[in-house]
């Protein structure tokens, strides 16, 4: 599902896409600009391996997703660290985001029910805990 970033106003415009058995739904609308927002929520469940385990489980996936798109390039002048996504063709490819988020999500640290159970279990945050 291919968005035109011009169509989007500040209405906002719902998608739903869908990928085996997760579901990406959300609107996007008109920031300030060329950005747009993107508002969504992936959810569904996640086939991976546990990284303390090695078994094969289902990851339970509820997840709040926010970022912005600019349609085109977009220079950050004022040095704020937003999450930005460029759409280099003034469209938004929302199959292609639905799949790196669910790249991301199997890269991270996830354990199986069994392992998150049991009491030495830490969680460990995917971004900044290790050094
Ligand atoms: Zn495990």
């Amino acid at each position: 599902m291919k968005i035109s970033l011009r169509k989007i106003g500040k209405t906002p415009s719902d998608f739903e896409v869908e990928s085996d058995k997760m579901t990406f739904k959300g609107y996007l609308e008109y920031h300030s600009g060329k950005l747009i927002l993107l508002k969504g929520h992936l959810e569904g469940t996640l086939p991976c391996e546990c990284y303390l385990c090695a078994k094969d489980f289902d990851l339970p996936v509820d997840e709040a997703i926010e970022f912005f798109i600019s349609d085109g390039l977009y220079k950050d002048e004022d040095g704020s660290m937003i999450d930005i996504i460029e759409a280099v063709d003034g469209q938004v490819d929302l199959d292609e985001l639905l799949r790196s988020e669910i790249e991301l999500l199997k890269s991270g640290y996830n354990a199986c029910e069994e392992c998150s159970d049991s009491e030495d279990f830490e969680y460990i945050d995917d971004d900044d805990s290790i050094e």
